[in-house]
């Protein structure tokens, strides 16, 4: 046992319409309720595309909800000339607890670098949200029997120049490419093998006090059926969650864990 709250997060990606999305609010808001969640023993964030979020936002106010909820990318300039871009203090504003960085379908298909990363975990520290980075190898790295300096290559990177301060905001999720959305989940101690590995390079970097207070989620096809064994693992403090997010049932079994 640790002090550190789980966290689980629900990554839609873009799905969803945004009838669909209000609904799986409430639905999953509900479930829990049902369930007798106790929101002290696992926080319930969920993670829309930036079009829902305001709609999220005026559910969670009026209805009270416990749950929280983030956006799933940040803009790296601070506002002007960027058309598309959606800024941190635009997010903020619309009540994001959290803000998910370098998602591997980012790195991927858009070509993010552990530089901008950085960046944009540092533009999202400013405006008072917990950037959730990822990291995270795909499955050449893992044959190859390198992924766990890759993916200290990427926390160092990602994470560069954060103080001590800033790291007590800051969410990491170790996502192995390989097991995202291919129903090929890690097992328990492959999570654990690079969660704790990462725990450690936090404590060489900070102190054993960050270290022991940063929250270091697994992602990779959790299910409401394996997150026990997963989280059971002591250097997991909780789930980025893809599919699983999408249907409410599911969702609040993977919050309800304990
Ligand atoms: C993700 O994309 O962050 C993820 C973990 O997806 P899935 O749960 O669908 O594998």
């Amino acid at each position: 046992a640790s002090a550190r709250t789980p966290l689980m997060a629900g990554n839609w990606k873009s799905n969803l319409d945004h009838q669909e999305a209000l609904v799986l609010v409430q639905k999953l808001a509900w479930t829990l309720q049902d369930k007798k969640h106790d929101y002290d023993k696992a926080e319930v964030v969920v993670v829309p595309p930036f079009t829902d979020l305001r709609s999220v936002q005026t559910l969670v106010d009026g209805d009270h909800l416990s749950i929280r909820y983030g956006a799933q990318d940040v803009s790296e300039h601070d506002g002007g000339a960027y058309t598309g871009e959606v800024t941190a203090a635009m997010l903020a504003k619309l009540g994001c607890s959290y803000v998910v960085v370098g998602h591997s379908e980012r790195r991927e298909y858009h070509g993010e670098t552990d530089q901008l990363v950085n960046v944009k975990a540092t533009k999202a520290l400013a405006a008072g949200m917990s950037p959730i980075v990822c990291v995270g190898e795909g499955l050449e790295v893992r044959q190859s029997g390198d992924h766990v300096s890759y993916t200290l290559d990427q926390i160092d990177g990602s994470l560069a120049g954060l103080t001590a301060e800033q790291m007590a905001s800051v969410v990491i999720a170790y996502e192995p490419v390989w097991a995202i959305g291919t129903g090929e989940v890690a097992t328990p101690e492959d999570a654990q093998e690079v969660c704790a590995a990462i725990r450690g390079r936090v404590e060489e970097t900070w102190s054993s006090e960050v270290a022991a207070a940063t929250r270091i989620l697994y992602g990779g096809s959790v299910k409401a059926a394996n997150i026990a064994a997963i989280m059971a693992k002591s250097d997991v403090d909780g789930a980025l969650v893809g599919g699983a997010s999408l249907q409410a049932d599911e969702f609040a079994g993977i919050a309800r864990f304990y």
